[in-house]
């Protein structure tokens, strides 16, 4: 069975093709740079495959669609379109509506649609990525996959804001909460690698990439998690700032020029680790904080106190905590984050081993000292798989 994943962007599509027997990667692809005079096609293949990068124009989505599915059959990926079982769509914004992965038909994305006020960037380029590959390959079952949908267990006193009721009556105000993909994946894997039934798990996963979260995970299901009803909320970020007070917005607009746009490009864009040391790559930031370095040093120390925080909500709102779960580009690969991260909490049961923690290794890693409580480990994330399994499962459910 082969299942194509798709995650369509505002001016780049990214793919990836399954064979879901072994679950390898047959291709994956990235058209990046949609409209611009120079576009760029780059493959990968699995094993004898070919590889390829071209750079030519390439006006819109529907052209990048076709020419996905015309570089899926030249490179033998698959011999006809049919050979593709189904595809699976990463949405961001489900709303309140989708609580877990959809086949998709023209009541949802109706309803993806209307979701689009609340995520005014993501959901119509996933739409539109939705709509093409459904023109061009009509007989195949779509599913979407959306990022908010595993916290849609949160209780509404984790995901109510203490705002007048009716503004989450009439406008639908309320935390969301995103990577859900992600911490859904980690955290059954962390169950099966420590051998614990995942609707028995507790853990706190995070998700540390240029977007960050964590989520309280309580019997395998998410009770709370840090990023709210957009992706600002919580943790400090590449370039968002995360938990702010939010008189600081008011206060901008008293005192400076800039309008709503301006303040909200400034929050979103220019904020975060960028906007404390002029850097947002972890990579670029460790290494001016190790050469002496003082404001990416304060990057790094207060990414981590942040981060420490949650920790700590979260240990205290789920009381029995398995294990931390580090995941993302620099849960993956940061030593020193996750050293930093976890000192100072062993009495709270989390003992980081410093020498299982600098060991560089593929796949789930345990990095804990023997006594640890609380279990921590690494675990690469795979959000393509993730969708390609949950659109695997509602394909099966349909026979
Ligand atoms: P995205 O959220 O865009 O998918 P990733 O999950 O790839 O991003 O994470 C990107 C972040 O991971 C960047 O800040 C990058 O610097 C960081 N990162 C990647 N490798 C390392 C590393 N070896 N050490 C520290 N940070 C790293």
């Amino acid at each position: 069975m082969k299942i194509l994943v798709i995650n369509s962007g505002s001016s780049s599509i990214k793919y990836k093709i399954f064979d879901m027997k072994g679950m390898k990667v047959l291709a994956n692809g990235l058209i990046e740079k949609i409209g611009r005079d120079i576009s760029r096609f780059r493959q990968r293949s699995g094993e004898s495959g070919v590889d390829f990068t071209k750079e030519l124009p390439i006006k819109d989505h529907t052209r990048g669609f076709s020419l996905m599915m015309e570089a899926l059959l030249e490179t033998s990926t698959i011999d006809h379109i049919s050979d593709i079982s189904a595809i699976g769509h990463r949405v961001v914004h489900g709303g309140k509506k989708f609580k877990a992965p959809v086949l998709i038909d023209n009541e949802v994305t109706a309803t993806i649609s209307r979701l689009i006020p609340l995520a005014p960037i993501h959901n119509p380029a996933n739409l539109t990525g939705i709509e093409i590959t459904m023109k061009l390959a009509p007989n195949i079952p779509q599913v979407a996959v959306f990022d908010t949908a595993f916290h849609q267990t949160m209780p509404e006193m984790a995901f109510l804001y203490a705002l007048p009721r009716s503004l989450y009556e009439h406008y639908h105000v309320r935390r969301y909460g995103f990577h859900g993909t992600s911490h859904s994946y980690v955290s059954r894997l962390a169950a099966s690698f420590l051998g614990i039934e995942s609707r028995r798990l507790n853990c706190i996963s995070m998700h540390l990439g240029n977007g960050a979260s964590a989520a309280a995970i309580e019997k395998g299901r998410s009770i709370d998690t840090s990023m709210g009803m957009t992706p600002l909320e919580g943790l400090i970020m590449g370039t968002r700032s995360g938990d702010m007070d939010p008189a600081i917005i008011f206060y901008l607009a008293r005192v400076t020029n800039m309008d709503i746009q301006e303040i909200d490009h400034l929050l979103n864009f220019d904020s975060g680790l960028l906007g404390i040391c002029g850097e947002n790559d972890m990579r670029l930031i460790t290494k001016r904080a190790i050469e002496g370095d003082a404001n990416a040093r304060l990057a790094i120390d207060m990414f981590c106190h942040r981060l420490k925080k949650y920790i700590g909500a979260y240990l205290a709102i789920l009381r029995r905590v398995d294990c931390l779960i580090f995941t993302g580009g620099i849960g993956e690969n940061s030593p020193l984050i996750r050293q930093q991260v976890c000192s100072g909490l062993e009495h709270l049961g989390i003992f980081i081993d410093a020498e299982r923690n600098n060991k560089s290794s593929t796949g789930i890693t345990a990095i804990h000292k023997e006594q640890s409580q609380v279990k921590i480990l690494v675990i690469p994330t795979d959000e393509e798989l993730e969708i390609a399994q949950q659109t695997k499962k509602i394909l099966q459910e349909r026979h």
